[in-house]
């Protein structure tokens, strides 16, 4: 498709629009990202490197991560701020970067508040966060002025290091939210009770920085669009701060969905895509100013749906920005097919920085890695790679993209692998993305794909390939029970590939990824088209906002059956599933009532069931069918047969390691072994 047409495909998308002083060159907004980025070794090459690839790849506006005003503002010791004293250069290296590539920067203002992870910890009141043990200290009045007084002289810093102006972050729970809302502020001074009291912080610090930086310095306030937690604003309070944030000086609303301890899950996977965009469209009539729309908008398309249907006058992508850095760039040239779309996995990005390492992406393994991988062109290599699940496709499409003659060898009549299992779990059809992703790579490339060979070491003719991959992934592992073969048992496999009907009654053994999949996959109803309306009332989502804080009674889904989880660790089950996204499924599979049961010895299986003790007890769990998901072991047939005849091979994913195969491992192994070739 050419560029025209792509303009008609996405007629808004791609046009500017004026905010403020400035011209935006299309609709797509990079939002906020913490990256940890700044904790690395050379910083500014790599913050260089990353925010330049996104300018270049055609984004209008970039939002930097959060730096904080002041000590007390930051989110951790260490954390980033920019105060007197601190060292303008690695952000003007930036600046400069995204400039050049035409595109607009902010700096992101963050005072964290109540969720600082640091004992100098302040607060609107004495109110603990859930998600936090430290309690905050009240600020004082003169506190107060001194810390609206360092939001203006940190956006004065921000325009001396060349920014477009500041993004001031009031949403998500941060401080400027919890002046906002009823369930943080008990003040009773000019700072609380009435909304006009709980919203002056917000607008007075817009108020002065617009006064003190003149009309051309962009600003924009995030404004929680829905805070989603009890006691927070409603409609009429959020229309009340948004109306005095304009008519202070703002030039554009960024809006944040839910506060970071919200009960509600607003950006994982299990989110249908756009499912927020009703409180942006609500607030887009009631301010006169552009309004952006964030939250699961992950393809052109819903974007362009989203501008098109009145909801918002542009949108925010935060992690999809990470998984490709040339999304804009794409949809311009008429081709989003080749978009490499975030799957909402949080896996590399939010789980990474939760546990204190750098960012990166599932996807995209080069994402805030940009500088370790080496682009320069090697001399052709020809390659064959056995497999083509998420690692035999990462290694493939990668090296045909750079210029190696690949052969991939597939045993079954379809690319995809262990992808197929992962789209057919609900909530995880994103990964039909990854595989359309993957397919077309490898398309354009022209890469020889050889359906249903079960390769052997006869296909490799000593000097026919450079260099062997083995992809070949793993082979549920059968656990040594008693009565392991008994007609109730079956494989993950064939339920989440539907080979078998699975009765009313399940135990599943094993509670890792798997099992919770499978467990999610044998309690969920599908509810088709109303998909958005369902998650609503699931979670008890007001999308009228009259209940404060968009919270009513939440409707849980019941299960079409009655599930038990078993492993034989005495710890909690389900822990080592996602840190941001492993609450969401335990509270939902609990929702439905399914049970967890740590520290079973099993005895075996028969007629009457799984017979199992636990604490010394000996009991059955009746079950129609018991699901083995028991983790896996690597399948390494190939490669031990090459290796017998003295071929070497090199084996990636499941092939090489078995204990804690995921996406993420397999994608990056591939990608990595693709550069090295
Ligand atoms: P896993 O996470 O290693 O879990 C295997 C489970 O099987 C454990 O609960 C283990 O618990 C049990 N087990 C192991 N050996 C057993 C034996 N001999 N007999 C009975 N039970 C046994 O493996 P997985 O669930 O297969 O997942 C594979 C990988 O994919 C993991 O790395 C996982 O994180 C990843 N994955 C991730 C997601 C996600 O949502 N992020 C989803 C799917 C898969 P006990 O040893 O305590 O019994
Ligand atoms: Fe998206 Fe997952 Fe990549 Fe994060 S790690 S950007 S959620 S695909």
């Amino acid at each position: 498709m050419s560029p025209s047409s792509a303009h008609k495909l996405y007629p808004i998308l791609l046009s500017p629009l004026r905010v403020g002083a400035h011209t935006l060159r299309n609709r797509v907004i990079m939002g906020s990202m913490h990256t940890r980025l700044e904790h690395e070794s050379e910083p500014d090459k790599r913050q260089r490197a990353f925010y330049g690839a996104r300018a270049k790849g055609g984004a209008a506006l970039i939002i930097t991560g959060g730096f904080s005003p002041n000590e007390a503002g930051r989110l951790e010791p260490g954390g980033p701020t920019l105060m007197a004293g601190d060292d303008l250069a690695p952000h003007r290296t930036v600046v400069d970067e995204v400039h050049k590539h035409g595109a607009k920067i902010l700096m992101q203002i963050l005072h964290s508040g109540r969720y600082a992870k640091h004992d100098n910890i302040v607060g609107v009141s004495s109110i603990r966060s859930p998600i936090n043990p430290r309690v905050p200290r009240p600020m004082t009045n003169e506190e107060i002025d001194a810390t609206i007084d360092d939001f203006v002289k940190t956006a004065v810093l921000a325009s001396q290091a060349g920014y477009d102006g500041v993004e001031i972050m009031g949403s998500e729970g941060y401080l400027i939210n919890q002046f906002t809302a009823p369930r943080t502020n008990d003040r009773t001074d000019r700072w609380g009770g009435s909304v006009e009291n709980r919203n002056r912080f917000s607008v007075e610090i817009v108020r002065r920085i617009r006064a003190t930086l003149g009309p051309d310095f962009l600003v924009m306030y995030r404004i929680s669009a829905i805070d989603l937690v009890e006691r927070g604003s409603t409609a009429d309070e959020i229309d009340q701060l948004a109306l005095a944030v304009q008519a202070a000086g703002a030039d554009i609303f960024n809006t944040g969905i839910g506060w970071h301890e919200a009960p509600v899950p607003t950006i994982a996977f299990s989110v249908p895509r756009a499912a927020f965009s009703f409180a942006v469209r609500r607030l887009r009539k009631v301010v006169s100013i552009p309004i952006v729309a964030s939250n699961r908008i992950n393809m052109p398309d819903v974007a362009e749906n989203l501008l098109a249907d009145g909801a918002c006058d542009f949108v925010s992508m935060a992690r999809p920005m990470l998984a490709d850095p040339d999304f804009v760039l794409k949809a311009q040239e008429g081709r989003p097919e080749d978009i490499n779309t975030c799957i909402a996995c949080n896996q590399a990005c939010l789980d990474f920085i939760f546990s204190d390492r750098t960012a990166t992406c599932l996807v995209n393994p080069r994402a805030c890695r940009e500088t370790e991988f080496d682009e320069a062109p090697r001399q052709p290599k020809r390659i064959a790679v056995i497999g083509s699940g998420p690692a035999g496709l990462a290694v493939t499409s990668t090296a045909a993209a750079r210029g190696h003659q690949v052969t991939l060898l597939e045993e079954h009549d379809k690319l995809g692998g262990q992808i197929h299992l992962a789209r057919r779990v609900p909530g995880k059809t994103e990964f039909n993305e990854m595989l359309r992703y993957f397919i077309r790579q490898i398309e354009r490339a022209k890469v020889d794909v050889r359906f249903g060979v079960r390769a052997t070491a006869d296909d490799f003719a000593p000097g026919a390939y450079d260099r062997i991959v083995i992809a070949t992934g793993i082979l549920p592992r059968k656990p040594d029970i008693e009565g392991i073969d008994h007609p109730s048992v079956v494989s993950y496999l064939d339920v989440l590939l539907g080979r078998v009907a699975v009765g009313k009654r399940v135990a599943i053994i094993g509670t890792g990824g798997i099992g919770y999949d499978v467990a999610e996959f044998l309690t969920h109803v599908d509810h088709g088209e109303n998909a958005v309306d369902h998650f609503l009332n699931e979670y008890g989502i007001d999308t009228s906002i009259t209940a404060p804080g968009g919270l009513k009674a939440a409707q849980p889904a019941s299960s079409p059956r009655q599930v038990t989880l078993f492993q034989r660790r005495q710890s909690r089950p389900g822990e080592r599933l996602g840190v941001s996204t492993g609450w969401i499924l335990r509270n939902r599979l609990r929702g439905r009532g399914v049970t967890a049961i740590g520290g079973a010895v099993y005895e075996k299986i028969d007629d009457h069931g799984l017979h199992y003790v636990v604490d010394g007890d000996r009991k059955v769990f009746a079950a129609d069918n018991i699901v083995i998901c028991a983790g896996q072991l690597p399948n390494t047939a190939l490669a031990d047969e090459l290796k017998r005849r003295g071929l070497e091979a090199t084996c990636i994913g499941g092939a090489e390691r078995a204990e804690e195969l995921d996406a993420l491992r397999a994608i990056q192994q591939g990608v990595r072994l693709a550069y090295d070739l």
